[in-house]
């Protein structure tokens, strides 16, 4: 479900953005959703964070992240190789390799990021004219399901990441657009309709092509 009503809606500051930032409270499902986006539309690109945290069981280096040393993560950031980067749950560093963002832009493929809020707002310094997606969850309740559910992390960092989606959900105002994460295909299809439909084009606005 696609909730809007804000003055930016849909991305309508540009006709011609096809950068989606998608961020949201942790466990709302934003990594199910752009693997779902993956899945099913190949044609958008998503970039592909680097991390210094360890893969979980499944994860693939370049696929999923790239994962990095401490020292290799110091070196992407001296270089000015990251667009954003941030701490997440006080644990690990992550940011979006720059070079393959402009690569995707500049082929003209829509392309999508999934990031954490704090990353979102370093994006929102340097590229307004990308449209910023909220990923919201049905309730506070099936949020903390999803988040114990998923049982990846222990006692002490559930409580963490708890405590950081509170403060994440009170940011949906800074976004253009919400989507609710009541089913993941369903949030999928939303979410690029507003890459590749005429979601992105102002309605006074003609077509560019
Ligand atoms: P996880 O460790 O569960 O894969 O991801 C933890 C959090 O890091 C998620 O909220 C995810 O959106 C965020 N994240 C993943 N990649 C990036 C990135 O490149 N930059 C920022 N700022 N956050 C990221």
């Amino acid at each position: 479900m696609i909730e809007t009503g804000h003055p930016a809606d849909a991305g309508t500051r540009s006709g011609r953005s096809r950068l989606i930032v998608l961020a949201g409270p942790t466990a709302v499902g934003k990594g199910t959703v752009a693997a779902a986006v993956r899945e099913t539309h190949p044609e958008v690109w998503i970039s592909v964070s680097a991390t210094t945290r360890a893969p979980r069981p499944g994860e693939e280096n370049g696929v999923h992240y790239w994962f990095v040393s401490d020292e290799e993560f110091d070196a992407m950031v001296e270089k000015g190789d990251l667009l954003e980067w941030a701490v997440v749950h006080r644990a690990a560093r992550y940011g979006t390799p720059r070079g393959p963002v402009d690569l995707a832009l500049a082929s003209g493929q829509p392309a999508m990021l999934e990031i954490d809020l704090q990353g979102a707002r370093q994006v929102r310094e340097t590229m307004p004219e990308a449209l910023f997606v909220f990923l919201k969850p049905p309730s506070w309740e099936e949020l903390v399901r999803r988040l114990v559910g998923r049982g990846t992390e222990d006692e002490a960092e559930r409580e963490r990441r708890l405590e950081t989606a509170r403060h994440e959900l009170a940011a949906e105002s800074e976004f253009d657009v919400t989507i609710v994460n009541h089913e993941v295909h369903a949030a999928a299809d939303e979410l690029v309709a507003l890459m590749v439909g005429p979601g992105l084009r102002h309605p006074d606005q003609p077509p560019s092509d």
